[in-house]
């Protein structure tokens, strides 16, 4: 993700990656001590080769959301029963909605733990911790100057005969202003796996 988004004028290409959706899993521990902390994130990074995980705070309190695909769902159970042996304090919820976001930020204040930081949907605003659709711009070289996300009903409904016509509806819903690009010609672009590339010609100004 760029540290700074980048302007407009200067995206060159447009690459959209359809994200695979799957089960999700909250998992809510209160820590004793940093050790144990330590213990969970260690724990959650080793799956990070098997399913998809994002850290939703740190500190007293640790949280993490997990995705795993329909044919992985005994591992979230694994999770949870690992997690329950070992620490007193576990609640876990099979579902990632905004109840378990305002659980998490109220504990958090309580617990003084620290929220991280977590991807929004650029339409409707909502958060998404794994997004169905992420959008990189770039410019000539190909570095990444902006970086949208889109859940997966906002995706849904930006669905389109072509995919052409797909980057450009969500980028017309999208909360940035991107008429620049929506006008401008979109050459499709030989791209790996299930990637989908643009070239950007013709701005019109
Ligand atoms: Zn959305």
């Amino acid at each position: 993700m760029p540290k700074r988004e980048g302007s407009v004028e200067t995206v060159r290409e447009i690459c959209i990656d359809p994200q695979p959706s799957g089960l999700r899993a909250v998992y809510l521990v209160e820590t004793r001590s940093e050790e144990e902390s330590r213990e969970i994130d260690k724990l959650f990074l080793e799956l990070e080769s098997q399913i998809q995980v994002r850290q939703l705070c740190r500190g007293k309190l640790v949280s993490y959301v997990v995705q795993a695909h329909e044919s992985d769902a005994s591992v979230l159970d694994e999770i949870e029963d690992i997690l329950k042996k070992s620490y007193a304090f576990v609640v876990t919820q099979r579902s990632f909605d905004d109840l378990i976001c305002r659980i998490v930020r109220e504990l958090c204040e309580d617990t003084g733990s620290k929220l991280s930081a977590i991807p929004k949907c650029n339409i409707c605003g909502k958060v998404e911790p794994f997004p169905n659709t992420v959008v990189n711009l770039s410019d000539d070289d190909g570095s990444v100057l902006i970086s949208r996300n889109y859940c997966s009903s906002c995706t849904a409904e930006a669905s389109a005969p072509s995919n052409k016509e797909f980057i450009k509806s969500l980028l017309a819903a999208d909360k940035r202003d991107f008429r620049k690009i929506e006008s401008a010609e979109l050459v499709r672009h030989p791209s790996r796996k299930q990637s989908i590339r643009f070239r950007v010609k013709d701005f019109t100004s």
